[in-house]
């Protein structure tokens, strides 16, 4: 038995190609599963049938075997032993012509590689530098890049106003051309890239002289970009698809925008932590005493203790820099050096040397013994 074609394009026995096509062209509208969202699956299945019984019933000889032998006369004589499969389907330009060119849908069922045969837009790169205080709070800044736009003459079409691309006769507007070698029962396939659009699937006559055909004019865009929190100098964020378009409708690059930190003179950075450095007057060094230490919130006091040599530490904890995304800051570590004067007045000269003298006696001339 099989399945009736007949029946399943509504036609009579004796329908002519016209009529044939004309419920093809009917049906095919009602089931293209991007309008029945619903019930994709069966839209998708139903759809196949249709166009089978197109595929047979639209060519004399298929049409004979089958009026003949029914669906199963056709299997492994026109079909594969399977029966129908998409790459029997040699209609290419009516569905380009019912659908007004291929979408994604109708590609996917033919094979053709949507995303290796067209290109992807190239990526392009952007600069922003922020403050040392913006790496702990997270900022926003507007990067503006150099990138093709949709040429607004033409808008993306590269046909003149007032024109229009026509479909690529030679391939139906596929952009691909596919050839069918028949070695005995066995059919093979081969595709490949239509040499008279080249794989555009448009023709155009008038090319738009904005744009010389392309669709594409240079131009400006503006994006904001959010920098999280603990962002590292030299740092990269990627925006997904804000690079330049494809140029034959593939999907677009990438932006990548390189983040530099700018650093006060004051404070250096090791990972997350800040490092500072201080001079103290040497008799704070020795009796103790209150420095005043910058950070990034502005001057903190800092206990010296006594007897505090050059070369020590402190941490100032909650001062450094928050892990990337935020949270908990490290430290600040504040480097000690002690200060020591290069001009002295008389009186300070003999206060120097009273106190060499006095320490020289305490610490058994280790200063002065040479
Ligand atoms: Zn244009
Ligand atoms: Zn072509």
């Amino acid at each position: 038995m099989g399945k009736d074609y007949y029946e399943i394009l509504g036609v009579s026995r004796n329908a002519s190609k016209e009529e044939i096509k004309r419920a093809y062209r009917k049906l095919a509208k009602r089931y293209h599963p991007d309008l029945n969202p619903e019930n994709r699956e069966e839209a998708e299945e139903k759809f196949k049938e249709i166009s089978e019984a197109y595929e047979v019933l639209m060519d004399d000889e298929k049409r004979a075997i089958y009026d003949r032998y029914g669906e199963d006369g056709l299997k492994g004589r026109v079909f594969g032993q399977g029966g129908f499969s998409w790459n029997d389907f040699t209609h290419f330009s009516d569905l380009n012509d019912i659908f007004q060119g291929f979408d994604e849908f109708l590609r996917n069922i033919f094979g053709f590689s949507y995303g290796s045969e067209r290109h992807r837009g190239r990526d392009i790169s952007a600069r922003v530098s922020i403050s040392l205080n913006e790496v702990v709070t997270g900022t926003e800044r507007e990067v503006r890049v150099k990138t093709h736009l949709t040429c607004p003459v033409c808008h993306g079409t590269g046909a003149s106003p007032g024109s229009r691309p026509r479909t690529c006769p030679a391939c139906g507007g596929t952009g691909q051309r596919r050839k069918v070698h028949q070695m005995g029962p066995v059919q093979f396939v081969s595709v490949s890239t239509c040499d008279v659009c080249h794989g555009k699937g448009v023709i155009i006559d008038k090319p738009c002289s904005e744009c010389r055909g392309t669709g594409f004019v240079l131009g400006e865009k503006t994006y904001r970009v959010s920098i999280p929190p603990g962002m590292e100098d030299g740092g990269v964020i990627k925006l997904s698809g804000k690079g330049e378009p494809s140029p034959d409708g593939g999907p677009p690059g990438d932006l990548y925008v390189h983040v530099s930190v700018d650093m006060p003179d004051w404070v250096w950075r090791e990972g997350l932590d800040l490092h500072t450095r201080i001079k103290i007057p040497y008799p704070v060094a020795v009796l103790g005493g209150e420095v005043e230490i910058r950070t990034l919130e502005g001057l903190e006091k800092l206990k010296i203790p006594p007897g505090t040599e050059s070369g020590s530490t402190f941490v100032l904890k909650g001062k450094g820099l928050p892990p990337k995304g935020g949270g908990k800051r490290k430290n600040m570590v504040v480097h000690i050096e002690i200060e020591v004067p290069k001009k002295l007045s008389k009186r300070g000269r003999e206060l120097v040397m009273e106190l060499g003298k006095e320490l020289n006696a305490e610490t058994k001339n280790r200063w002065f013994s040479r």
